[in-house]
């Protein structure tokens, strides 16, 4: 979406109740693009078995802040949930 360029990123960041679902497809993708094995990606990046960790302001860890672009660090195996959002909708952040 164009639309994305001119936003900071708020899909990225975990708001309360919230959290950004991984699937063990996605795991094994992230595994691929780095590497590793899928272990070593729940070690590494994983909050919990659901979920990827978050920064102290709440990013999520793939994100680089910052930029404009590219502040996905792994855009290419990005989880399903973050392909597919804002899911056909209008997305929720840029409302207004
Ligand atoms: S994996 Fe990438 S697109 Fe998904 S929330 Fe993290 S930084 Fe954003």
């Amino acid at each position: 979406m164009d639309i994305c360029n001119d936003c900071p990123g708020y899909c990225c960041y975990k708001k309360n109740g919230a959290y950004l679902l991984i699937t063990s497809l996605d795991i094994n993708r992230l595994a691929r693009f780095f590497g590793i094995n899928d272990g070593d990606v729940r070690r590494k990046y994983m909050a919990n078995r659901h979920s990827l960790k978050v920064r102290k302001d709440g990013a999520c860890i793939f994100f680089a802040p910052g930029g404009t672009i590219k502040r996905c660090i792994v855009y290419d195996a990005r989880p399903d949930q973050c392909r597919s959002f804002p899911h056909g909708e209008p997305c929720p952040y840029l409302q207004d």
